[in-house]
């Protein structure tokens, strides 16, 4: 039972993709919000509400992803991302990994397996959110920068 949608951000300034990206996610049932730049993603991160996933372009007009990946984990948000590389170096996936990014594809890539892997990262994280809480924070919200994880209620 899964009564609210999970809400994805894609951050992908090549219109054609970001189009096809959009469309498909919402085929498959998904909220999506979409940014053309890093300085639009930052400010949708600011709104109050949470994104179940982040999926990031590596070269954006104004920024890369991996600096705006790095930004995110410096501030607290520990949304899953994922990044989308042109480029299939060895260097630029591990680059990806270590500024917090927990899955990336290299372009170009079958939109089936962009979107297993989406799931697979939705899915992780509703395992972790299942995870019991430390005893005496069992009923507490664990809270980091906007966001909050109720462990109860599996928010
Ligand atoms: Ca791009």
């Amino acid at each position: 039972m899964n009564p609210v949608p999970p809400r994805l951000l894609v951050v992908e300034d090549e219109q054609h993709l970001a189009a096809g990206l959009k469309l498909n996610f919402e085929l498959e049932g998904y909220v999506v919000d979409m940014a053309a730049s890093a300085r639009k993603a930052g400010e949708l991160l600011l709104q109050a509400r949470g994104y179940d996933a982040i999926i990031l372009d590596v070269m954006l007009p104004d920024a890369t992803g991996f600096e705006l990946c790095r930004r995110l984990r410096e501030g607290g948000n520990y949304t899953p991302v994922l990044m989308l590389t042109a480029m299939d170096s060895t260097e630029d996936r591990v680059t990806g990994l270590e500024v917090g990014a927990d899955d990336y594809m290299v372009k170009p890539f079958e939109l089936s397996e962009l979107l297993a892997r989406v799931k697979s990262l939705l899915r992780r994280r509703s395992w972790e959110r299942r995870q019991p809480v430390r005893e005496t924070a069992a009923a507490e919200p664990i809270r980091f920068g906007g966001a909050a994880i109720d462990s109860e209620r599996q928010e």
